[in-house]
């Protein structure tokens, strides 16, 4: 089964490739899609479930990633697989937010993202789409895209806290910068 690998993996630190026209057809890329949606949902620590995830992640240096909310909240994300994905548009209003990863799981940061992007991608099947994203979708498509690029959130953060040791207070503070 496929495994979250650590956060001096290679992986995690290249510029992934672009899933190619063979892999599409060949169900190289359905089996990914697959690997990489059962590591998601085998995440679940302290009660706490992973709602994105990119092949990276899981130690693969391919241009995949897909969202997928577990949570029975009204306000869930919406289920989504995004390969050789741009971002082809960002809002030019920023804000500072919290983020995590699976990837860094000791550290929490706070990290300038920009409030909307409008990204392109293909679907599993090879259907191509275009959507635009706002507020937290907007932040974890801008976090998935980074993974791509080898970027962790670490490398982009103002400041970052180990988990054991935040405070709200501290947070919240940074959120409002
Ligand atoms: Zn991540």
């Amino acid at each position: 089964m496929a495994k979250l690998v650590p956060e001096n993996h290679p992986a995690l630190h290249t510029i992934a490739e672009e899933i190619t026209p063979e892999e599409f057809q060949s169900g190289y890329l359905s089996k990914l899609v697959k690997d990489m949606r059962q590591a998601l949902k085998s995440y679940n620590v302290d009660g706490f479930t992973a709602v994105a995830i990119a092949a990276p992640q899981i130690g693969i240096s391919k241009r995949v990633f897909l969202i997928e909310d577990q949570s029975e909240d009204r306000d869930s994300l919406p289920s989504l697989v995004a390969v050789n994905p741009s971002i082809i548009k960002f809002s030019k209003k920023t804000h500072v937010v919290g983020e995590g990863c699976l990837s860094v799981p000791e550290r929490y940061g706070a990290v300038k993202r920009h409030k909307n992007v409008t990204f392109k991608a293909w679907d599993e099947t090879g259907g191509a789409y275009e959507r635009g994203a706002g507020g937290l979708l907007a932040q974890i498509v801008q976090h998935e895209t980074d993974h791509l690029d080898g970027i962790l959130f670490v490398d982009r953060a103002e400041k970052l806290w180990n988990k054991n040791e935040i405070k709200d207070k501290d947070l919240k503070e940074a959120e409002n910068e």
